[in-house]
């Protein structure tokens, strides 16, 4: 994975903090096993906020995490990128487009753990406004939903697949996602 890039820190991050928050409490003394966890990051209909703040806490763990994630799948951060079997993926943003639904169902097809990034992802808010307009609005917007080959209604993304976790808030909550990353690491034996 070829990190070329740093983003600011906004949030600091104290791991041992975190674990004790999220009971995780053993974590500090479990060691490597050597095998990587297979991620995939993938972003849809959203701000990719949470996208920078997965990029920042890579800044901060990048040595830590190094030898035990295997990153198959991340544009935002990597040029090379493969679609295939994960143990975990994380979702980002609301789905907008056939597409978009077309592609989480391959990622559904290919991932043990699916894991739902932030309020677009949970629950399509605030990326799938446009599900509420006001009769008008709603027929302002067809030729604009034609034109991008949108979906009558944006969709959060356990209408498309299922999902296994929420990561909640815009953006996602920090301490759930660390929780769930260490969970998975202890899930795939990757830690032990
Ligand atoms: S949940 Fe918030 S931060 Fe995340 S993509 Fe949606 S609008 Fe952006």
């Amino acid at each position: 994975m070829d990190l070329g890039f740093f983003f600011s820190r906004r949030v600091k991050f104290d791991i041992l903090t975190v674990m004790k928050q999220t009971g995780i409490e053993h974590a500090p003394t479990l060691k490597p096993t050597g095998k990587k966890l297979r991620i995939g990051w993938f972003s849809f209909s959203c701000c990719e906020d949470s996208t920078i703040m997965f990029t920042e806490l890579l800044n901060d763990h990048w040595q830590e995490w190094k030898p035990l994630l295997d990153v198959r799948h991340a544009r935002v951060l990597q040029t090379k990128n493969t679609l295939d079997e994960m143990d975990v993926a994380f979702i980002e943003g609301a789905l907008a487009a056939q597409e978009h639904v077309d592609t989480v169902k391959q990622i559904r097809e290919l991932a043990t753990v699916v894991v739902a990034i932030g309020a677009c992802a949970v629950i399509g808010m605030p990326s799938a406004q446009h599900n509420i307009f006001d009769p008008a609005r709603q027929e302002e917007i067809q030729p604009l939903l034609k034109k991008f080959n949108y979906l009558p209604k944006a969709l959060k993304l356990s209408e498309a697949i299922t999902v296994d976790v929420n990561v909640p808030g815009c953006p996602m909550n920090e301490a759930k996602f660390l929780e769930t990353l260490n969970g998975a690491l202890k899930q795939f034996n990757i830690v032990a």
